[in-house]
């Protein structure tokens, strides 16, 4: 018996792939915890897949560690928190249902010795390394121990034994002990090894060893460094990094919920975004892995289920797109100056060895004739000590210096950023209007960045965010790289779909097309509800439908009979209500032109229409026009709203209202020739979803009418906005309602009037348009149709994002990728770009949805092409 052959096992051992899997400390900190470790690990298992399972210690425990580092002299406080830590793994032994757990005991009696170790009165880095180790050294012990004794039997593996690590040049005593480097290359040997042993084992991470055989630590999420390690090591399958989150998004999603997932990442990309801000995975476990060529996937606790994040050597997607925005806070600029440095050979490598001298390394770099500024991360070494001031001395020895903080790195990334640059007009126009201390582009074009104060960073994340995925710069509705919004996995999976009326009245609008296309299609009923909502706001004493929306006679007479008034701009849409209503009272409308010529402010005022000035050219060379009228005042308040620059219709670079600085001016001319300023008016801009934007604009005109003597209404203009993304948050009436309410209870001497269009009227309409010609470039699939943007300009003069549906086939599986577009001789004829569509064929009907408002009304007969025709339901 003793001579027969060994069993052929070896092969096999080796071919069976590895899976490491790495849990932080709030997993490995509960029993249901430890059982859902169990269920992942048991779940590769039966794949037919070996197991390494890296943990964290118990969540809280490090920091314990660290206190008794830092207690020094003060050994009640020592003995304190040593005892919370005892009581705190027995508890989880108990827990766990372990009678005893000898590693565990073990290692707590070396937190005894290591307490006594007379090394703690220096606290020296070689004794904190044993110390900090402790944590993981315990966790692991009760998981081996209780996944042994619940079915799945696992191996404890001291990590120490595995992960060599060798030191840097130049690096501290502090870095070769507290935050090691394991040059970790896959090892055939020790993987078969490993496989000899068994299927499954579990071990720390944070720790390994030197070529002393002393502990030391891999820093700051060294757990995950860990796993990249042993991933690396092993050349395993995968690396998972279980964690609370589904995995890395397009943002911190705690400040932007509708951060999208991100679905596929490559190392390069991944590593640049976990290195400006997300906090989900360490950057340096990616490393190893990408040398080694294994994926790595983040995944998330509570819902195993969804996908997570992939990580590997080539995304999903090559196309140049912002993936990520970020911001890092606590990061300071040095700023150098120097008169001198003008050729002036040497004197970079002078400051530069300043910083090198000082333990610090510098992140982004920017440099003129004679100044060069370069930023720092919030290193501990940098928190924790004076290196600063230091730092700053030895420098002004070469240069005068200036040390500008808390600052924040703004940071966008995203493969082949340098092309991008014409989709960042917006991103640009933000930063345009505060102080931008740098800008820096990474030279591997995945980055640009902008460092501004700190303050500023948590505001300018989600309207970036916004911009981002508006000027398509992030192509969020790409699938292949993004997956849903933070807010969407948040929502409740059952939430029913958003039903419109053009859903209900399907077949109605496929005969509809079935006889002609392009064809706009409007609901009454749609309009009217949108109309009552609004005169449910008990504060509003005047509603005015703002009719360059959409001037339908239909819906001019439904608004009507729900009660509105009409905002008119030129005298041809005062004919077209007086035509749509002749018995309307004229004085039901109101007059807001722009730049209109002398003759349409005559034909409003001797028609009786209450007319509103924005200029001062009016009174100062047609003044006679306007003796003894009552006049309405268009102000500019300074700054302009809306969902794109074109729509602002506030601040300097607008050409509508009076600036503040005229009104003295505007006054005495209207006193002239005795007109009465009896109202005052400011639109700043459409497509606002932020209720507060007019209280603001309600309470500064409300104080500035307090300086008038016969101010009787006060109208705080339209711009309501409609979301049209399904990740945008409706703006909220009932806030709405209660700030207008608010303002009117302090001045309620004026009347509050409003003028919203596209709020009554966007959702009510329709463009329906037949699919001519489909064609594939390369990978761009594109879906021609028989309405272009001679029919609606929006998408291609505001970027306007429309749903679009395939309206014969809907409700089935959207697949493929596609731009669609029109047939106008206009490379920006698309209605819509990077949009999921099930696979369209020709004749299959269109449906661009949100069309009610500035559709039909902006349509063109460009390239002699009519554009869609216009019916009302
Ligand atoms: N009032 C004035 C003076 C406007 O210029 C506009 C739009 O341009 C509106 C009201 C209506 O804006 P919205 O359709 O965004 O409500």
């Amino acid at each position: 018996m003793s001579s027969a052959p060994a069993p052929a096992a070896a092969p096999s051992v080796i071919a069976r792939p590895w899976v490491v899997i790495k849990f932080g400390g709030t997993s490995v900190s509960r029993r249901e915890r430890w059982e859902n470790i169990r269920r992942i690990a048991a779940a590769h298992r039966a794949r037919d897949r070996r197991v390494v399972i890296v943990v964290s210690a118990l969540s809280g425990i490090t920091d314990q560690l660290k206190a008794i580092a830092e207690s020094r002299g003060d050994d009640a406080r020592c003995r304190e928190v040593q005892a919370a830590i005892v009581e705190r793994h027995q508890a989880m032994r108990a827990e766990l249902g372990l009678d005893g757990c000898a590693r565990m005991e073990q290692r707590l009696a070396d937190l005894d010795r290591l307490i006594a170790d007379p090394r703690r009165a220096q606290a020296a880095v070689a004794w904190q390394a044993e110390v900090f180790a402790l944590g993981e050294l315990m966790s692991s012990a009760l998981g081996a121990d209780f996944l042994d004794a619940n079915g799945l039997p696992t191996q404890w593996l001291d990590a120490r034994e595995h992960l060599r690590a060798t030191p840097i040049a130049n690096h501290s005593a502090w870095a070769r002990y507290l935050s090691a480097n394991v040059p970790a290359a896959p090892d055939a040997q020790f993987a078969s090894a490993l496989a000899a042993r068994g299927d499954c084992f579990i071990t720390q991470g944070f720790i390994a060893r030197n070529d002393q055989a002393e502990t030391v630590l891999l820093g700051r999420g060294g757990s995950d460094t860990s796993a990249g390690y042993f991933g690396a090591l092993l050349k395993a399958e995968q690396v998972e990094i279980w964690t609370d989150v589904p995995g890395m998004f397009s943002a911190n999603p705690r400040v932007v919920p509708e951060a999208r997932l991100l679905a596929r990442l490559d190392y390069e990309e991944a590593q640049e975004i976990a290195t400006t801000g997300a906090k989900v995975l360490h950057p340096r476990s990616l490393g190893p892995l990408r040398r080694a060529g294994v994926p790595l996937v983040i995944k998330d606790t509570h819902r195993p289920q969804l996908a997570g994040t992939e990580i590997r050597a080539v995304a999903a997607d090559a196309a140049p797109c912002v993936k990520a925005i970020s911001a890092r806070k606590g990061v300071t600029l040095i700023s150098m100056e120097t008169v001198g440095m003008w050729q002036q050979v040497g004197f970079l490598a002078d400051v530069f060895e300043a910083f090198k001298r000082h333990g610090l390394s510098v992140d982004l770099i920017g440099s003129a004739e004679t100044n060069v500024t370069v930023s720092l991360d919030p290193t501990e070494n940098l928190v924790n000590s004076d290196v600063l001031s230091a730092l700053a001395a030895d420098l002004a020895r070469i240069c005068r210096v200036k040390v500008i903080a808390p600052c924040a790195a703004i940071t966008l990334v995203g493969r082949g950023m340098r092309s991008l640059l014409h989709k960042l007009s917006g991103v640009l126009a933000e930063f345009g209007a505060l102080d931008v201390h740098l800008i820096s582009q990474s030279s591997n074009n995945l980055n640009l960045t902008f460092v501004v104060d700190e303050a500023l960073a948590d505001d300018l994340i989600p309207r970036l965010h916004a911009l981002l995925i508006r000027a398509d710069a992030l192509r969020a509705e790409d699938g292949a790289v993004f997956g849903p919004s933070w807010r969407e996995l948040g929502a409740d999976a059952a939430a029913p779909v958003r039903e419109t009326w053009w859903m209900r009245e399907r077949s109605a609008l496929l005969e509809l097309a079935a006889e002609r296309t392009p064809r706009y299609v409007y609901s009454l009923e749609a309009v009217r509800a949108q109309a009552r909502a609004l005169r449910a706001l008990g504060a509003v004493d005047r509603w005015h439908y703002a009719l360059k929306a959409n001037p339908h006679p239909a819906i001019l007479r439904a608004l009507h009979e729900e009660g509105f008034a009409f905002e008119c701009v030129s005298t041809a849409e005062i004919d077209a209500v007086r035509s749509a209503l002749p018995q309307l009272a004229v004085e039901r409308i109101l007059f807001t032109p722009n730049f209109a010529p002398r003759e349409e402010y005559a034909q409003a005022l001797a028609a009786g229409v209450r007319t509103t000035l924005d200029a001062l050219h009016p009174l100062q060379h047609w003044g006679e026009l306007f003796r003894d009228r009552e006049i309405h005042l268009r102000l500019d308040l300074g700054v302009g709203r809306g969902h794109h620059d074109k729509v602002k219709t506030g601040g300097a670079s607008s050409k509508f209202g009076l600036a503040l600085d005229q009104v003295e001016e505007f006054r005495t001319l209207a006193r002239r020739h005795g007109a009465r300023i009896v109202g005052l008016h400011a639109h700043l801009g459409s497509g606002i979803l932020d209720a507060g934007h007019w209280r603001a604009v309600y309470a500064q005109l409300a104080s500035l009418a307090e300086g008038f003597s016969r101010i009787e209404s006060i109208d705080v203009g339209g711009g309501l906005g409609v979301p049209s993304r399904p990740d945008e948050t409706p703006l909220d009436l009932a806030a709405l309602g209660a700030a207008l309410a608010e303002v009117k209870s302090a001045y309620p001497q004026f009347h509050l009037w409003l003028e919203p269009g596209r709020f009554l009227v966007a959702d009510a309409g329709v463009l329906l348009a037949r699919v001519t010609q489909v064609k594939r470039k390369g990978a761009v699939h594109y879906v021609g149709v028989d309405a272009g943007m001679n029919s609606l300009i929006r998408p291609a003069l505001y970027e306007a994002w429309h749903e679009i549906v395939n309206l014969t086939r809907l409700g089935e599986p959207a697949q493929t990728m596609v731009q669609v577009v029109g047939p106008i001789c206009e490379t920006g004829d698309v209605l819509g770009a990077n949009r999921r569509l099930p696979e369209c064929r020709e004749g299959d009907v269109i449906l661009i949805a949100q069309a009610g408002a500035y559709g039909a009304v902006m349509a063109s007969r460009y390239n002699l092409r009519e554009p869609a025709t216009e019916d009302v339901r």
